[in-house]
């Protein structure tokens, strides 16, 4: 079993984990006590959550977690080992290779999906593809189509979930007086990963490559010495 956090009666916050990654910089930090009620004012008030604030140490921004109260002891009050999730790291994507309007609303949907917001994150993943079509023309509809299936074997997705996903990216509005199921979070979880395979094959990867060869044909000066006399001049077609 885990050890609770709890605070003693001398005001001491005791907590197990005091470092993980932190949502605001990414990275693997300490986090140290910022502020945290006292043991008399909870004492008296009981309340069912108790908030603290940390600070990152590697960023130095404040973070709020909430703790469940688990129990009320004489001299301590024990919390659930783990905080409620407040602030969930930003999916990260690398949306310079996209084009404006894609990452635009792909921006957006990784923000529903962030905050929770299911449905509006299947309605913008939608309206991602449509971006997508519109800057690829409607012939890359079947490529794309062939892409999300290859998803499905690759990740062996189950049949019910990829019909949920396939249903979001590829079908129009539903008919008027029905509406499907609602997206699980599974279902949701999947969609992300999906949408996010999507981009990278079709943009990102692209993206990738011909910087890659751009360097093969214009390495950058500090990792190829040149001979002296090999004025940088040569390289002005790079641009
Ligand atoms: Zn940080």
């Amino acid at each position: 079993m885990t050890t609770s956090a709890y605070l003693d009666s001398q005001n001491r916050l005791h907590r197990e984990t005091v470092s993980g990654e932190c949502p605001h910089c990414g990275n693997s930090a300490h986090f140290s006590l910022l502020a945290c009620p006292g043991f008399a004012r909870l004492r008296t008030d009981r309340p069912a959550r108790v908030g603290i604030v940390v600070q990152c140490d590697s960023c130095r921004t404040p973070l709020f977690l909430r703790y469940r109260v688990r129990a009320w002891l004489e001299d301590r009050v024990e919390f659930h080992p783990h905080p409620e999730e407040m602030e969930r790291a930003p999916e990260r994507f690398a949306y310079d290779t996209l084009p404006e309007r894609v990452a635009a609303t792909f921006r957006e949907a990784l923000a529903c999906h962030g905050a929770g917001l299911l449905q509006a994150f299947a309605v913008m993943c939608r309206a991602t593809t449509q971006a997508m079509l519109e800057d690829l023309g409607e012939r890359s509809r079947l490529r794309i189509f062939d892409q999300v299936a290859e998803v499905k074997m690759l990740a062996e997705i189950d049949d019910g979930t990829f019909a949920a996903v396939r249903r979001v990216l590829f079908e129009g509005e539903p008919p008027r007086g029905t509406s499907p199921a609602p997206l699980t979070r599974l279902q949701a979880a999947v969609l992300l990963e999906t949408m996010k395979d999507l981009l990278f094959q079709t943009y990102v990867r692209r993206a990738r490559l011909q910087a890659a060869l751009r360097l093969r044909q214009f390495p950058p000066a500090e990792s190829a010495p040149r001979p002296a006399g090999d004025l940088p001049a040569s390289r002005s077609a790079g641009g």
